[in-house]
């Protein structure tokens, strides 16, 4: 997505160990016109699969998700890492291993917002070694539901999670592929293709 690439390259910022900051539009300063174009595409690339449902983990995954979510017409549920006091029902958890935070953390969802009807399409703002989408899918799965497809804003093509999701048949479409981020410099997989 053109947008996208362009917007990463002017405000992405290479921060240690293979990673980008996006602090300035995507999840700590967010930009509402790129979200609204960013969930139009998720929402281009999967309406065939009709998605019941959207879900992704707090917080950086909101912005996008929600705009998929709306542009689809169906309801965003967010994973929470914490469990609110206001969460009495019954939950599904996975763990999960997180890239940034270098810590294994829970992810729940209140059991009666997913169910064996539900057909879920699983939106991240980024695809490292894809140990969140991984949480996601087997969250869906406890519920009986299907997964329909992963949507990523930003997938770090150098790393595993691609690979490793696309080799488990989950159709993964991402709006930017990173090839590396060597040296500080952000170098896009069409580039490297090309
Ligand atoms: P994974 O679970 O695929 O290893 O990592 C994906 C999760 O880690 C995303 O939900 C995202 O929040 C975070 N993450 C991974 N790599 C990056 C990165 O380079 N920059 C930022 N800002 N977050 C990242």
């Amino acid at each position: 997505m053109r947008e996208l690439l362009e917007k990463i390259a002017a405000e992405g910022e290479v921060v240690a160990d293979g990673v980008l900051k996006v602090d300035r539009f995507l999840n700590h300063q967010v930009d509402p016109h790129l979200m609204k174009r960013i969930g139009e595409e998720f929402a281009a690339q999967f309406h065939r699969e009709r998605p019941t449902k959207v879900l992704t983990l707090e917080s950086s995954g909101i912005s996008p998700a929600l705009m998929a979510a709306y542009e689809l017409g169906v309801p965003l549920v967010v994973a929470r890492k914490r469990r609110p006091l206001t969460m009495t029902s019954e939950v599904y958890r996975a763990e999960v291993y997180s890239f940034t935070k270098k810590e294994t953390n829970e992810i729940i969802v209140s059991r009666p917002l997913l169910d064996s009807s539900d057909r879920v399409l699983i939106i991240d703002d980024f695809l490292a070694n894809g140990q969140a989408a991984l949480g996601m899918v087997e969250v869906v799965r406890q519920a009986g539901a299907d997964v329909v497809g992963i949507g990523i804003v930003i997938e770090k093509a150098f790393q595993d999670g691609g690979r490793l999701l696309r080799s488990q048949g989950f159709r993964v479409v991402s709006l930017a592929r990173i090839a590396s981020l060597s040296d500080g410099v952000i170098r896009f997989h069409e580039e490297v293709m090309s």
